[in-house]
């Protein structure tokens, strides 16, 4: 898909150049953080046409955005689960004193390197990445700092004959905003289908082999 949709733009600028026109008036086609980090497309996904090129820079929760969600409350992103990101409500306190000091909304702004973990502790991206969505990281393994829905990584694994599958070992509660936890299995490139059937949501317990779990530390 994510061939299709880079050879997708690239034909829109074609097409426009080939009528006279400027880039800019192309279409653009915006991908969100998931297509993954650092893939052969990360320029042409990332950048508008006509525009300056564009990467991948980290999530901006706090930075760029702010979720208020129907009841007012506060988090630095709309997708962010409620209950560890929750700054305060809009009822109770100003937005402006939410935003500048409650910590819940500051992790982007202060955090380092420090935080990561797992394969994007070693990643040669990890300074400007820090391991991609916070809110996707957070709600596959219960916190942030190592991201598996990457394709460097995943094209990084496949090289040395590995990839990473999830197995999920708590389920989500079923309210708003909630999150289950899962662990990353790193297995061989080529194992089989019985090893995938561990990934399965009804299959909470599981034993990896001959694989090598990795939960967060
Ligand atoms: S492995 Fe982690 S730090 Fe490296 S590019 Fe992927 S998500 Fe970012
Ligand atoms: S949590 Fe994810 S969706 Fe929200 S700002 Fe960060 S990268 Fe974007």
């Amino acid at each position: 898909m994510i061939d299709t949709l880079a050879a997708m733009q690239l034909e829109e600028v074609a097409m426009v150049r080939a009528k006279g026109l400027p880039p800019e008036r192309a279409f653009n086609i915006m991908s969100s953080n998931n297509v993954g980090y650092y893939g052969p497309h990360e320029q042409v996904l990332r950048s508008r046409p006509g525009g300056d090129e564009a990467y991948w820079r980290g999530c901006q929760a706090g930075v760029y955005t702010i979720g208020i969600e129907s009841d007012g409350t506060v988090k630095g992103c709309p997708s962010l689960p409620t209950a560890p990101y929750t700054g305060g409500k809009v009822r109770d306190l100003g937005l402006e004193e939410i935003w500048k000091n409650a910590e819940e909304l500051n992790f982007v702004r202060e955090r380092t390197t420090e935080e990561l973990w797992g394969f994007c502790k070693t990643c040669y991206y990890a300074d400007i990445c820090r391991a991609g969505c916070s809110f996707t990281t957070h709600c596959t393994l219960g916190r942030r700092g190592n991201n598996p829905f990457c394709y460097h990584r995943a094209a990084t694994l496949k090289r040395e004959g590995r990839k990473e599958r999830l197995v999920l070992k708590e389920a989500a509660a079923g309210i708003p905003y909630d999150f289950g936890r899962f662990e990353i299995v790193e297995e061989p490139w080529d194992a089989g289908d019985a090893a995938a059937q561990e990934s399965s949501p009804s299959q909470l317990e599981s034993t990896p082999s001959p694989s090598t779990s990795v939960a967060p530390g």
